[in-house]
């Protein structure tokens, strides 16, 4: 009798064991979605909200396309490249050094007015931007047009893309800068576009071969893809 009575026991037992669990595996996910919410809106809220710098003074210049403003704000110019200079055991890139020293006759100690496009910061928290000289002139395209850098759009940052090719066009007619000094090793018979991404890549490249049919360009140049304003891929260095 004793015995038949713990075995009925057993179901009442098991169920009040299994709703504990699920009310603390509920309280649990609560608390996940609650934390979830609360970082999403931090989140967009700083990325909304977040009062940008307009004017500052440039303290220090990195780089062909990157510098300090007084505040400690790291700026990166926005719609262009530069050959990067060489850093630690990095060999660094062609028109690099000169490209640095351009930039810090350019910006050093200027007082610049910033603006911005659709995507505020990178990755690294920079802030990305247009920069205006006193003179009223963007640094940007200076840079461009003299042959310091080459035009490079990020979607959805496309506000002055069109102005910045045209000062490209301007360098690659004139033959400025790095387009006189620096060639590179091999020339291929074409080069792969991408519509979407505004990167070109050799033939051979397996991000070029990634690219979707309906995104594709072809190029039979490189100065051919510069002159469309595409930028050569990271990878394959085209
Ligand atoms: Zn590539």
């Amino acid at each position: 009798m004793k015995l038949t009575r713990k075995w009925q026991l057993l179901p009442v037992m098991m169920d009040f064991c299994l709703r504990r669990k699920f009310n603390i595996n509920m309280k649990i996910k609560k608390a996940i979605v609650f934390l979830i919410l609360l970082s999403v809106s931090l989140i967009s809220y700083r990325a909304f909200c977040e009062e940008l710098p307009e004017v500052g003074k440039v303290v220090w210049v990195d780089d062909g396309d990157t510098f300090v403003l007084e505040d400690g704000e790291k700026v990166r110019l926005l719609g262009i490249n530069c050959p990067e200079k060489p850093h630690k055991d990095k060999p660094g890139e062609c028109f690099g050094y000169e490209a640095t020293r351009f930039a810090i006759k350019l910006l050093k100690r200027k007082k610049v007015r910033l603006e911005y496009d659709r995507i505020k910061r990178d990755r690294y928290h920079r802030l990305l931007a247009y920069v205006f000289l006193p003179s009223g002139e963007m640094a940007n395209a200076i840079i461009v047009r003299k042959g310091f850098g080459y035009v490079l759009t990020v979607p959805p940052n496309k506000k002055y893309r069109a102005r910045l090719l045209r000062a490209q066009r301007l360098a690659l007619d004139e033959n400025l800068g790095m387009w006189k000094h620096c060639k590179p090793e091999k020339e291929e018979y074409y080069y792969i576009g991408n519509l979407r991404s505004y990167i070109f890549h050799r033939p051979s490249c397996k991000f070029g071969k990634m690219t979707s049919s309906k995104n594709v360009i072809t190029f039979s140049t490189r100065k051919q893809a510069f002159y469309q304003g595409f930028a050569p891929c990271r990878r394959c260095k085209p």
